[in-house]
């Protein structure tokens, strides 16, 4: 493996995510991937990095296994906008020719991710649960669900490079960081100014604080047996004592129970918290993707036969509006408001 820019070691590269200084940590999660692929290819991991006065940002990502990482610090790049930060990855990715390209499956990964593809010509699969290197062909297997999550579809990107893929956040596992690591920063130019860039930010109106279930330790979630949306203040109330947030499956979105923000599932966000409740909730396939990662799973319902107890450590038939109480009162040491 070699140290300089001109090293002919394929490069696996992760886009680091950040806002405001502050990275994603799906992108030290892709970071990990990055290292198994490395190994298998015998190439480098490298990070790119867009933004303004982002220079805390590298130290970091060296210790998450980067071996250089790409920076284009420039004012025009301080808030998230499509085109300069679409044009300057471009431009890197043109530039260093990497073999394999990663990216988080958020909302700025999704709109990038796809903007970056299409500029550079080339195939993305987004919303991957598993990076592996195909042994023969030495290429990138991306795995992802098809068919409404019944299926595991392979897809690999023969003749285009670099081979994309988004991952969501919390379907790979967060890999131990080095307490130190040192690192190479290459600095880039984005040779775009303000004035080409036709999308302005007029103002900044902070909306509610950001729900961020998928970095939760606990999540007591309720689904369609839950019967209606006064029973999720019991949820609340037992999410509250255990430290957590609630969680909900798609049916009780469509309802409109509770907001989106809380579905864990396919079309919801992917979890792994430390315990995860799941009271009247069935346990289809298109939930169970999102949450299986979980450390420890409770699940309560009144049908012995749901599908759900497959994968729980613990397995409560019974009453959801019996047993949720009791637990409440027993984590609050008997002091439970009727
Ligand atoms: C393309 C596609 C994407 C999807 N994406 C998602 C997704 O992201 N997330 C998701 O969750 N679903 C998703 N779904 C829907 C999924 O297939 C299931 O329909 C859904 O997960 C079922 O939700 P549920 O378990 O809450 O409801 P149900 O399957 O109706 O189960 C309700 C459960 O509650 C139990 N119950 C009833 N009353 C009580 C009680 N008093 N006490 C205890 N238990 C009780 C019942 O025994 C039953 O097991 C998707 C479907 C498709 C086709």
């Amino acid at each position: 493996m070699s140290d300089d820019t001109t090293t002919t070691a394929p490069r696996i590269w992760v886009f680091i995510e950040q806002e405001d200084g502050k990275p994603h940590p799906v992108s030290w999660e892709l970071m990990g991937a990055a290292g198994q692929l490395a190994a298998d290819l015998d190439g480098v991991v490298e990070g790119v990095l867009l933004g303004h006065q982002v220079s805390d940002i590298p130290p970091e990502a060296f210790c998450y296994g980067a071996k250089r990482v790409y920076v284009i610090d420039d004012p025009v790049l301080e808030i998230y906008r499509n085109l300069p930060y679409a044009l300057g990855v471009s431009k890197l990715v043109k530039q260093y020719t990497p073999e394999i390209f990663l990216v988080g499956a958020t909302t700025l990964g999704r709109d990038l991710a796809s903007s970056i593809a299409t500029r550079v010509r080339t195939g993305l699969t987004a919303d991957c649960t598993e990076l592996t290197i195909d042994p023969q062909k030495k290429i990138l297997a991306a795995t992802r669900p098809t068919f409404g999550g019944n299926l595991m579809a392979t897809i690999l990107c023969r003749k285009h490079r670099p081979q994309m893929a988004t991952v969501r956040p919390r379907v790979l596992t967060m890999p131990e960081p080095l307490a130190t690591a040192d690192g190479e920063i290459i600095h880039e130019i984005l040779g775009m100014s303000e004035e080409e860039v036709p999308v302005k930010q007029v103002r900044f109106i902070a909306g509610e604080e950001k729900f961020n279930i998928e970095y939760a330790d606990v999540i007591v979630a309720g689904g369609k047996g839950i019967g209606g949306p006064d029973g999720f203040k019991l949820l609340e109330e037992l999410a509250t004592a255990l430290g957590g947030v609630v969680g909900a499956s798609r049916p009780v979105i469509d309802a409109g129970w509770v907001g989106i923000d809380h579905q864990v599932g396919q079309t919801g966000k992917t979890v792994r918290p430390k315990l995860y409740i799941a009271a009247g909730i069935s346990g289809a396939v298109q939930h169970t993707v999102g949450m299986n990662g979980s450390d420890f799973i409770v699940a309560i319902n009144s049908d012995p036969n749901a599908p759900i107890f497959q994968m729980a450590d613990v397995s409560i038939v019974g009453d959801l509006y019996e047993v949720i109480p009791e637990m409440i009162k027993q984590v609050k040491g008997g002091h439970h408001a009727e």
